[in-house]
This record gives structure tokens, sequence and C-alpha cells, in this order.
């Protein structure tokens, strides 16, 4: 009796074991198969975006959107397309032939933030504002980092003092890079453009670009300076971190985004959100903008090659295409200058950046300008 009692026990305990230890094995099953999705998304994404590098380095161009082949060959075939234009005679992504405009912008439409500092108003800010600013002070606003009331008398209250730094450092720049920001999105105006205060800028190729797109689609336009992807770090939390890649345009050449894909930044950039974001992958602020992009919002970046920065060989921008491009820059390189190579109404000794001369070559009419020179 006692002896078939306690079997019975033992063998009710025995099949709640097995019952307890049924459960528990598929608890864990389905806990180990949703951190494996978990896992596997998140590698998904990575991968996206390493596979978009790849892509990118064979050519120096990335997939249209991230993952997906067709998005990668919607992309390749864009990306012929435009290359067909850059290469037409008189043509290039966005200059003269350009296909039929998807919007009609004109200046107006579009926030141009030159990023300076106190120590550049003079030797640098100043040809900015004799020459292409001159023409586009509507459009154009200032970012520094000091008080100057004869530039507030030029440009009132298109100069914005940020109160950031005066210093060279990843902060100080992304404090800038976030007024910036800021007060694009309280212009309302259509489009955001940021270009370095030794950069010119033909308004009239820009306006041609952006107007072949609708502001409201997500647009990130501009040149890379490096042929891959960067390889950051983000810092996740808890002393968490994990690699990303993405691709950004360099500030120095001067990069655009369009208002729709601007406001789509806004929870990583607006407010005190961009040095937050800026300082979970301790990147210059360019590469802050690539990555909430690329890496956060999923949105490629549109390259042209009609913005230049000093990182590369100025040497090479064609004689005969000067005036096609969008931004030019200018520069010192291993001791020496870096240049566009043009004849113009000036020599390099009196117009070492070559802006004088190619502001004469785009609005003959401008006074100071030499009448009809022969370039
Ligand atoms: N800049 C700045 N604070 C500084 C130094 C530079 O805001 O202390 C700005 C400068 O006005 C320019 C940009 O940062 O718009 C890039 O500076 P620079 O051309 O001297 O350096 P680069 O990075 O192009 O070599
Ligand atoms: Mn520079």
């Amino acid at each position: 009796m006692l002896k078939s009692h306690s079997r019975k026990t033992l063998l009710s305990a025995a099949g709640a074991s097995v019952t307890c230890l049924a459960l528990l094995l598929l608890l864990a099953q389905r806990q180990r198969s949703a951190t494996e999705g978990a896992r596997r998304e998140r590698e998904v994404g990575l991968r996206s975006l390493q596979s978009l590098g790849e892509a990118g380095t064979e050519d120096g161009i990335q997939s249209e959107q991230a993952g997906g082949k067709r998005g990668f060959s919607a992309y390749f075939s864009k990306l012929t397309r435009n290359r067909r234009e850059a290469e037409k005679p008189g043509g290039a992504a966005g200059a003269t032939s350009s296909p039929p405009p998807a919007e009609n912008i004109s200046a107006d439409d579009i926030f141009i933030a030159v990023k300076t500092t106190k120590k550049f108003h003079k030797s640098r800010l100043e040809l900015l504002l004799d020459t292409w600013i001159s023409r586009n002070v509507q459009q154009t606003y200032i970012f520094t980092d000091g008080e100057d009331e004869e530039l507030k008398k030029k440009m009132g209250s298109h100069v914005i003092n940020t109160n950031c730094s005066a210093a060279h450092s990843r902060q100080a720049l992304s404090c800038k890079m976030a007024v910036e920001y800021d007060k694009f999105i309280e212009s309302g105006n259509k489009w955001f453009c940021h270009v370095d205060d030794d950069n010119y800028v033909n308004m009239k190729t820009l306006v041609q670009l952006l107007s072949q797109y609708p502001h409201t689609q997500d647009m990130y336009i501009g040149k890379p300076s490096l042929d891959r992807p960067i390889e950051a770090t983000e810092r996740l939390g808890d002393n968490k971190m994990r690699p990303v890649n993405f691709w950004f345009a360099t500030g120095g050449a001067g990069f655009c985004v369009s208002r729709g894909l601007a406001l789509k930044m806004s929870p990583w950039a607006s407010g005190g959100h961009f040095m937050n974001t800026a300082e979970k992958i301790r990147l210059p602020d360019d590469c802050t903008i690539g990555y909430i992009i690329e890496s956060v919002l999923g949105v490629p970046l549109t390259r042209s090659n009609l913005f230049h920065s000093h990182l590369e060989n100025l040497q090479q921008v064609s004689r005969s295409e000067v005036h096609k491009q969008i931004t030019l820059s200018y520069g010192m390189f291993e001791n020496k200058r870096n240049i566009i190579n043009m004849k113009g109404a000036f020599s390099v000794e009196e117009d070492p950046s070559r802006f004088k001369s190619v502001h004469c070559l785009l609005n003959p009419d401008t006074p100071w300008c030499p009448p009809q020179v022969a370039y």
C-alpha cells in the first residue's frame, strides 16, 4: 500500500518533472529564437550597410536602398543614367542639359549655411561676401562664433553667432552644425545646403541640380571624400558598442539635404540631440550627418561630382567645365597650392583662390570685373 502509494507519488513527480522540463525547453527555445531573430535583424541591417560599402568601393558608389537587389539595380541604372548625363558634352548630373525639373524651385527655396569662425572673417569670409554671397544674400546664413559689427552691417540677421567654441574640435564643429540644422528647420525652406568658408557656390547650377528632385523626397546629395564607407563604432550605452559603416558627404565640398529628409532627422539632429548623436560615434559633424541619414534612417547618399573640396586635386576640374560646377574650393596640399586651373580675369597672384576669376566668368556684369575679358 505504502509502496504503491510511493510509486504513484514517484511516478507523478517524475511526470511533473518531465512536463516542467519540456516546458522549460520550449521556453528556452522560444527565447533563443527571439534573440536569434533580433540578432539576425541587427546583422541584416549591418550587413546591408557593409554590402553597400562593398558595392560602393568598386566604383565609388552605393545602393539606392539599404540592402535589397531591386534597390541595387535601380540605383545602378540611375547611376548609369547620371553618369551618362555627366559625360554628355555640356551636360552633367544637374547641370545644363539635365532632365526636366521634378519641381520648379528658385534660389529662394534654398537655405545655404556657411560655417566660419571669427579668425576667418577677414581672410576667408570677405572674399565670399564680395563674390558669390553678394548675389545670394537672401539665401545665405553665416554661422560663426564671435561678434562682428561690420559683418552684421552687411548680413544683418543672416549672421548667426552660435556661441559655440571657436576651436576646430569635433564638439565645436558639431555644435555649429546643430545650430545650422535648427535654423534651417525654422526657416521653412525646401533645401538645406551646408558649405565651408573656403567654398565658392554657383547658385545657378545648384538650383538646376536640386530641381531634379522633389524636396519632399528623402535626398542627401554631395561628394564623399573617401572611396569606401567610413567604419565607425556606435556606442549603445551599458558599455556596449557595435561597428557601423556608412557613406558621408564631406562638409568641405558642401552637401544638401531635402526638407522631407531633414524633418525625419529631427529625433537625432534637433535641439541638443545632434551633439548627443555626434558623441555616440565620436566623429566630426559631416560624418554625424551621414550616420543619421544612412545608418539610422537608411537613406543612401546621392553622389554628385559637381561638388569639390580641397581634399581632391582641384587641377582636375576641367578648365572648360568650371562654369558647370556647383561648389569649388581652394587650399594647400603638401605645401603647394591646390586650386582650380583656369585662366581668368585675375592672375594667381591677384586671386590666389581663383574665386574672383570664377565670379567674373559667371557674372561678367559685376562692377569690379574687368570688362570683356577673353578667357
Ligand atoms: N572652422 C571652425 N572653427 C575652427 C577652425 C575652422 O569653425 O576653429 C571652420 C572653418 O571656418 C571652415 C571649416 O571649419 O568652414 C573647415 O576648416 P578648414 O578649411 O580650416 O579645415 P579643413 O577641415 O577644410 O582642412
Ligand atoms: Mn577647408
